[in-house]
């Protein structure tokens, strides 16, 4: 077994950066990257924005069972921190639930990520959701999702969830297979029964929107097996689906495993790229829309069509009937809509969480116990980010908006006053030239399947020259405190790996 099979990723995160025709391999999540120290004054010393509606993503870092490669800021339930960090985050909410800035403002999606949220028990939900609705101004129809592992949710979390409107689950499956999840370190926590049995009840409980979150790359994980899972999916009541890439970290079990023989290797990224192949053409052969180049919906309901939502084509010449939803037009998508498709506001609460408000977007402290202190202390616990400028967030629309796959030239214009074709006239020319995208009188679109290939490629290519070439930070530890500090020459560049 060869290194590169072993940490197919990791090993490469030197060269975070790529340039076409070499596929890029950093996941864009957030933008931009070149942040910095900054305070809860910073962020509010003029106010820019008078946004009138706003998500939040609240952080929730604990998990009853960690597993062996995971690189999230998660720590085991059993620890005492739990009642700490729920007070904490309580006077975060309250000190949100006071600032001028959001007079007014209504939240009309959000997020609960972690970690493993519902590994709170179901009484501590109830308390800190209840507390969230009576301090924010929900809309009626604001949709909430929540992250759980298939052992993490009960009746009795499901009904507390369903009673605070939360209308859609995360469900972390990862495969159905239980060879592999042992070889993750998954087994000890679920198995594909269990899975399954999770996914029923989650169904029967009425909750909207159940999506499922599968990896490709995992020990073990072959074409065949893959393709089993896809059917699986298929069988199951599952509105929608998300896949990510499994990643070995250097030094975590599974890397010692995976050195030793101990677990079958990782599929080769050929391999991996064949399993995205199959898991699009499967998917929209059968009418599951897309979202994203890994996110799908089941294919359109009547009551989805009577509320407004619309697609669009995923290829412009009509040769297969693939579809892609308009996010913005879909309440159950309006989550990914604020915070990629408008670059709205995000309140981020918890420790290491992000979020964008008043044009900045910032991080809060990773250190938990710090975290807890600042909160309780009567302070916001903002620490680190980056305030973005007309011409960053003319960027941002693109680096962001076209992570789904297709950014409305008339919405931009309202946005930000130009059309984005004319201001990125070149680089859109490029992206043209080699494929990667249309220009239409109506949008920018990735194509398909080549752009989908490329995706980060393609988002990168709108990075401002201050965010050239940089790494996404990570919040996932206290490492993001020193996050470029030792600057000398005004930035800090990263090699390009030639192909
Ligand atoms: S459940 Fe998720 S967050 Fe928790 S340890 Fe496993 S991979 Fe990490």
């Amino acid at each position: 077994m060869t290194q590169e099979t072993i940490t197919r990723n990791f090993l490469d995160t030197p060269s975070f950066w790529r340039e076409y025709p070499e596929r890029d391999i950093e996941f864009v999540r957030w933008y931009p990257c070149d942040v910095g120290p900054l305070s809860p004054e910073q962020v509010y010393a003029r106010q820019e924005k008078f946004p009138r509606t706003t998500s939040f993503y609240v952080h929730i870092p604990f998990c009853n069972q960690v597993c062996t490669s995971c690189p999230y800021n998660k720590f085991n339930t059993r620890n005492t921190l739990v009642q700490r960090y729920i007070k904490a985050l309580k006077a975060e909410i309250d000190l949100y639930s006071k600032s001028p800035y959001l007079r007014d403002v209504v939240f009309t999606s959000g997020y609960f990520g972690g970690g493993t949220p519902t590994t709170l028990r179901a009484e501590e939900l109830d308390d800190l959701l209840g507390f969230m609705k009576q301090r924010l101004n929900f809309s009626d129809d604001c949709s909430v999702t929540i992250e759980s592992t298939p052992v993490d949710v009960d009746q009795q979390k499901l009904d507390v969830l369903l009673k605070h409107g939360v209308s859609r689950m995360s469900l972390g499956v990862q495969t159905f297979h239980d060879p592999i999840l042992r070889y993750l370190g998954r087994a000890r926590a679920h198995t594909g029964e269990s899975a399954t049995r999770t996914i029923e009840l989650i169904a029967r409980s009425g909750l909207e929107n159940l999506c499922i979150d599968y990896m490709i790359g995992m020990p073990g994980q072959t074409h065949d097996l893959w393709a089993q899972d896809i059917r699986t999916l298929m069988d199951l009541p599952v509105t929608s689906f998300s896949v990510y890439n499994y990643a070995v970290l250097p030094g975590s079990e599974v890397f010692f495993a995976l050195q030793s023989g101990a677990t079958p290797p990782c599929p080769s990224t050929r391999e991996a790229d064949e399993m995205y192949q199959y898991l699009h053409t499967t998917l929209m052969d059968a009418g599951y829309l897309a979202l994203t180049y890994n996110d799908f919906l089941e294919p359109m309901r009547p009551e989805w069509e009577a509320e407004g939502a619309t697609t669009y084509p995923v290829l412009l010449d009509g040769s297969k009937p693939y579809r892609g939803m308009e996010t913005d037009t879909f309440r159950l998508t309006d989550h990914l809509s604020q915070v990629w498709g408008r670059c709205g506001d995000m309140v981020a609460i918890g420790s290491g969480a992000y979020g964008y408000l008043n044009n900045h977007m910032y991080l809060n402290q990773p250190d938990i116990n710090a975290y807890i202190d600042t909160c309780n202390s009567g302070r916001l616990p903002v620490v680190m980010g980056a305030y973005t400028d007309e011409h960053e967030q003319r960027c941002r629309s693109l680096v962001l908006g076209l992570k789904l796959l297709r950014v409305k030239r008339s919405v931009y214009r309202e946005r930000h006053g130009v059309d984005p074709y004319e201001y990125f006239k070149d680089k859109v020319d490029s992206l043209v030239e080699k494929g990667l995208l249309v220009v239409t009188d109506e949008a920018l679109q990735v194509t398909y399947p080549k752009g989908w290939y490329y995706i980060d490629n393609i988002c990168k290519t709108f990075y401002s020259d201050r965010n050239y070439r940089l790494p996404q930070p990570t919040s996932a530890s206290t490492e993001i405190l020193n996050w470029q500090l030792d600057r000398t020459d005004g930035r800090k560049g990263l090699p390009i790996v030639q192909s």
